[in-house]
């Protein structure tokens, strides 16, 4: 069955949040690299790439759904940080943000009755609740840290063999 045009609406918007996120993971890279935390630009590379495998992921269900992808400008991403605390707290932040735009969507799918789009949408509810833990996980340890340059190096370390 082709989707119905508010779905298809919704999924193209949520293809623009994914790829948005993938450009501001990637300018977090490059301002870890700028301050020479190359772990944590491993991890942000690699984040960005993950991202932009959810935007592909939506943009091929909604092309096997009959539906029409159309993709709108991505905002110049935000490039200066205080520190990896206030980097990693807005990566939360974010996550959290992408997370209530899931359930919107799933929201969405069950009252236009599209079950399978409600069924595609599961493993970006899962997959959610995995990127909030990182990312909480990692921004604790940073906020922990208190600054410190041993433990920045630790963690930086550890992040690299993401
Ligand atoms: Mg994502």
């Amino acid at each position: 069955m082709k989707i119905g045009k508010k779905m298809e609406k919704s999924i193209n918007s949520q293809i623009h949040a994914e790829f948005d996120s993938s450009y501001l993971y990637l300018s977090m890279a490059a301002w870890f690299e700028d301050a020479d935390l190359p772990g944590c630009a491993h991890w942000m590379e690699k984040q960005a790439v993950e991202e932009w495998e959810h935007g592909m992921k939506f943009y091929k269900y909604l092309v096997s759904r009959g539906g029409r992808v159309v993709l709108e400008a991505i905002p110049v991403p935000q490039k200066e940080w205080k520190d990896a605390t206030e980097v990693f707290e807005e990566v939360l932040a974010h996550e959290e943000k992408v997370t209530s735009l899931i359930n919107s969507m799933a929201e969405l799918a069950e009252k236009e009755k599209d079950y399978a789009t409600r069924s595609m949408l599961n493993w970006f509810i899962d997959e959610q609740v995995e990127e909030e833990e990182h990312a909480t996980e990692i921004y604790t340890k940073f906020k922990n840290s208190g600054g410190s340059p041993m433990a920045c190096y630790m963690i930086d370390r550890e992040l690299g063999s993401r």
